[in-house]
């Protein structure tokens, strides 16, 4: 059985383009879009990937601007920078970078961010109108596999799909999409014990745990389709996902890569999301001036 590889990198100049067509529109009405993004860690692998959103963004016509606070910053500094960016209407969309300080509170945190610049969907407010089928941004990573699905005209309605992993970031939110398109669910995670009992008779699995290797062949049937949302740098500096893919090549039918998979169309998600709030933000203010 060969397994076809579900590439990101189309979809990802497709997204990037479409971005790319949205930001021109929005300068002919006089609007550049900027992208903000909030960085207080002195990893050096952060600072590769806001530098990569950096120049996807430029490359787009988006302006991205780095908020760099060093490694020391406080709860109290990076809140009210969060809230100023939210007030100042040149920025139109709003990323809070991880790794944060130590004692600094994530969750406290992203709840500073205006929901209507939350194009990464961070603050819970984001979450819940996803809930409820309200009008928000789901979080570009959770979106990215939608894509990916739609892209390779697989379809989620009425099939039995597991998400293992359930953060706010990735799993919770995946799982609302999901549901949206009427997949039937299943989200697994730490404690919900052997991966195989669910994974075995799943049309779709998607991984998004932070665990090299965590899925193998063992755990697929061989009309599954895999999807890797997982980043692990390994010793040597290589980026892998959840899947140990050698086992599973040859035995499910699809399987998106790492790199080149979910992560890609992330990146060009936050570019086509800061546009969409842009777009929005400009509406609001018409209307604004105009009621
Ligand atoms: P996270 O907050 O650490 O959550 C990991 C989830 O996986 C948790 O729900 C955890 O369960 C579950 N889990 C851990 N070990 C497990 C196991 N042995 N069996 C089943 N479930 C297990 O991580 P995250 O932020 O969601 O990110 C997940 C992965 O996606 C990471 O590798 C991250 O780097 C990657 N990621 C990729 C992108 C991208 O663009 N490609 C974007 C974001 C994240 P509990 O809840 O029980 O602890």
């Amino acid at each position: 059985m060969s397994t076809v590889l579900l590439s990101g990198k189309k979809l990802a100049r497709l997204i990037q383009q479409k971005a790319h067509d949205e930001a021109r529109d929005l300068e002919t009405d006089g609007l550049r879009p900027m992208l903000a993004v909030v960085v207080a860690t002195d990893d050096g692998s952060t600072h590769w990937y806001v530098r990569s959103i950096e120049r996807a963004a430029e490359s787009a016509g988006i302006s991205c601007r780095i908020v760099d606070l060093g490694h020391d910053a406080t709860e109290q500094v990076l809140a009210s920078v969060l809230k100023d960016l939210g007030a100042d209407p040149s920025v139109n969309g709003i990323i809070l970078q991880t790794p944060l300080p130590p004692g600094v509170r994530t969750d406290e945190l992203v709840g500073h961010i205006s929901p209507e610049k939350d194009i990464d969907g961070a603050n819970p407010l984001s979450l819940g109108r996803l809930a409820v089928g309200q009008p928000s941004f789901a979080p570009a990573t959770a979106r990215a596999v939608i894509e990916i699905l739609d892209h390779f005209d697989i379809p989620v309605a009425g099939r039995n799909v597991v998400v293992i992993g359930r953060s706010a970031v990735v799993g919770k939110p995946l799982s609302l999409l999901l549901l949206e398109r009427d997949a039937a669910i299943t989200v697994c995670h730490s404690r919900s014990g052997p991966l195989e009992k669910y994974t075995k008779t799943a049309d779709i699995v998607v991984v998004a745990a932070g665990r090299t290797g965590l899925l193998n062949g063992g755990h697929v049937s061989s009309d599954a389709v895999v999807i890797d949302v997982g980043t692990n740098v390994l010793p040597d500096g290589s980026l892998v996902g959840d899947v140990d893919e050698a086992s599973v090549r040859g035995v499910a039918a699809a399987l998106t890569p790492v790199p080149g998979g979910v992560g890609s169309v992330t990146t060009s998600l936050l570019l086509l999301h800061t546009t969409e709030a842009a777009r929005e933000q400009s509406r609001a203010l018409v209307r604004g001036t105009s009621g």
